[in-house]
């Protein structure tokens, strides 16, 4: 992937989040990094996948627990953005932007949760 090179300086005079040297970071990636602290972007990938891994249980149960306790909401957040996105759909299909298809009932069925909300 090609990056402009740019100073860490000169990103954050830009109001980047990134920046590009092309100077390999310490453990040898030639990648993007962080405005706020210099981080390379490649070590963090990986360091965050590292612990997603090592966490994986934890982080599940995290997760679930919050789904259970906001459970409603995550149900209304989902119905009203499947809803935006058959909107858009059909307005694009409209506009002749893309091809009509009967497959926005198709969004509409797989993006629905799997049990009704109680
Ligand atoms: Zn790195």
């Amino acid at each position: 992937m090609e990056h402009e090179s740019i100073s860490r300086s000169e990103a954050k005079a830009l109001g980047r989040k990134r920046y590009f040297t092309g100077k390999p970071c310490k453990r040898g990636h030639v990648a993007e990094r962080q405005v706020p602290n210099g981080n390379c972007c490649e070590c963090k990938r990986s360091y965050d996948l590292a612990y997603d891994r090592a966490n994986r249980e934890r982080l599940l149960a995290y997760f679930r627990a919050r789904y259970a306790a906001n459970k409603d909401k995550w149900v209304s957040y989902y119905r009203a953005r499947c809803e935006r996105i058959a909107a858009a759909r059909r307005e694009e299909a409209q506009a002749g932007t893309i091809p009509v298809m009967a497959d926005s009932r198709d969004i509409e069925r797989r993006c629905a949760p799997s049990r009704p909300p109680t």
